[in-house]
């Protein structure tokens, strides 16, 4: 069966790229009906955090791209690492390799002053004499014996037929000098051990392939199919960064959108199917083909990822877009146990929003009363000659028996009738008086959800 897995190295937090990565290999999964797996690379103890491990699975739980297996972590697996290397070792497949650094550096900077590729030489005069000299005690790392001839194939999901001569690979460190083990073996063994049958990973890892492939040659172990995303790049070519604004999945939480339309976004992101656009999950998983990642890098476009969060802010259950609301309503202390049920904004004030922080704060005077109304829209719309209307609209609101939207809207009409006032001269000063503010949703819909005691207590404040 189908296995696939993400496997970050825990050195920051969830990086949108990454993010995708583990898309396209939690959607591959899903479309075999196999399964996904979390591995943690944090071999790197310098680099790795436990902030950043927490930071990585909060942004995976946050898109829900939830896990079947794991998190594994490789910091545990040492032990199962070493047995390897011992094995390799008894079978003559991989040597220690006494070479002091200095020597190495000092062969590196000979091959690149003959205008050679500088690479390790396992027959270099000065490698084998080093080699000759070392005694029980001197420090060794453990190197691989790629093989010396031949040629390394494999077909790319992605990327197609991928061709390496070993002529151009030397021989790998497997284990370090302090014992620790490395990616390129680590990852090997793991995806191995795992039963991990396709590895969908960065582009920045294609150079590493074909050196694992024979690794699992070495070790008899079944090579699985492999598949390299390319980069995503900012809107000006270069690699996406931090300086071109977000790149963590959780920053785009705090920036207020939605997990699906990130997740919307960033499965179209070198990926498509047809000219559609908008993709539930269930499409997604049904519709989600290796064959149809594009090979070349893609931009990202953050004024399409808020048209898509406002497309789902606006047609998403509005249960689902009130799960996420309520962070940021939060955030800006806003309590909705006084007022309309916060579904009910949502329908009504959604449509105008590209994130929720501006749906929140759009949301804020259905619960808050406010003690001042925006200054511009004031001046426009509070005249005087606004107090009639004003006055007219209050005496008939505090009339109303039946509190519906239709009700209200016929105040309205009678207020511009009776006064021969056109429409935009009640409902703008109502707008401003009821809000505070010169935009909203239709006034009468709106008059609505605040409710009859804080409609008429501000058309009182703003007749004052
Ligand atoms: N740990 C590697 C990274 O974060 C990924 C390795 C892999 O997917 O094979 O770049």
């Amino acid at each position: 069966t189908v296995k696939t897995r993400f496997a970050p190295s825990p050195t920051g937090f969830l990086h949108v790229g990454g993010a995708r990565t583990a898309l396209y290999s939690w959607l591959f999964a899903k479309h075999m009906g196999g399964e996904f797996v979390l591995r943690i690379e944090d071999t790197d103890i310098e680099r790795s955090t436990q902030e950043a491990i927490d930071a990585i699975m909060e942004g995976m739980e946050w898109l829900e791209l939830n896990w079947d297996e794991g998190p594994y972590y490789q910091t545990k697996r040492f032990d199962r690492y070493n047995e390897v290397v011992d094995q390799l070792l008894a079978e003559d497949k991989a040597y220690k390799c006494y070479c002091p650094k200095e020597l190495l550096d000092e062969i590196r900077e000979q091959q690149m002053a003959d205008g050679v590729k500088p690479r390790y030489d396992a027959n270099h005069p000065k490698i084998i004499a080093a080699n000759a000299a070392a005694t029980a005690d001197s420090p060794f790392c453990i190197r691989f014996r790629n093989p010396k001839e031949g040629t390394v194939i494999f077909e790319d999901k992605i990327r197609g037929h991928i061709e390496i001569s070993n002529s151009e690979l030397d021989d790998l460190i497997i284990r370090r000098t302090d014992g620790s083990p490395t990616y390129n073996f680590c990852v090997v063994i793991d995806d191995w051990d795992m039963g991990i049958t396709q590895v969908v990973r960065g582009e920045d890892h294609i150079n590493n392939t074909p050196r694992q492939i024979n690794i699992y040659k070495a070790l008899g172990a079944p090579v699985p199919e492999f598949a390299h995303c390319a980069m995503i790049l900012g809107d000006d070519g270069a690699k996406l960064s931090k300086r071109h604004g977000a790149v963590g999945v959780m920053q785009y939480r705090d920036d207020g959108f939605l997990p699906h339309a990130l997740l919307n976004y960033l499965v179209r992101l070198g990926w498509s199917h047809g000219d559609q656009e908008i993709f539930s999950l269930q499409e997604m998983i049904d519709c989600f083909k290796l064959e149809s990642v594009s090979k070349s890098a893609s931009a990202f476009n953050t004024d399409k990822l808020l048209w898509l969060n406002n497309h789902y802010i606006k047609t998403a259950a509005p249960e689902y877009v009130a799960k996420y609301l309520q962070w940021h309503l939060d955030q800006k202390q806003i309590s909705i146990e006084n007022g309309p049920a916060i579904t009910e904004v949502i329908t009504l004030v959604g449509e105008r929003c590209h994130t929720l922080i501006e749906l929140a704060e759009q949301s804020r005077y259905f619960y808050q009363d406010f003690s001042e109304f925006e200054a511009g829209a004031a001046k426009k719309h509070l005249r005087p000659v606004a107090k009639d209307a004003l006055a007219l609209a209050l005496v008939k609101v505090e009339a109303l028996e039946e509190w519906t939207t239709e009700n209200l809207h016929a105040v309205i009409a009678q207020v511009c009738e009776e006064l021969e006032l056109g429409m935009g001269k009640v409902g703008m000063p109502l707008r401003v008086a009821v809000t505070g503010q010169g935009q909203s949703p239709s006034v009468d819909a709106v008059m609505q959800l605040i409710g009859k005691e804080r409609v008429v207590t501000r058309i009182k404040m703003a007749l004052d």
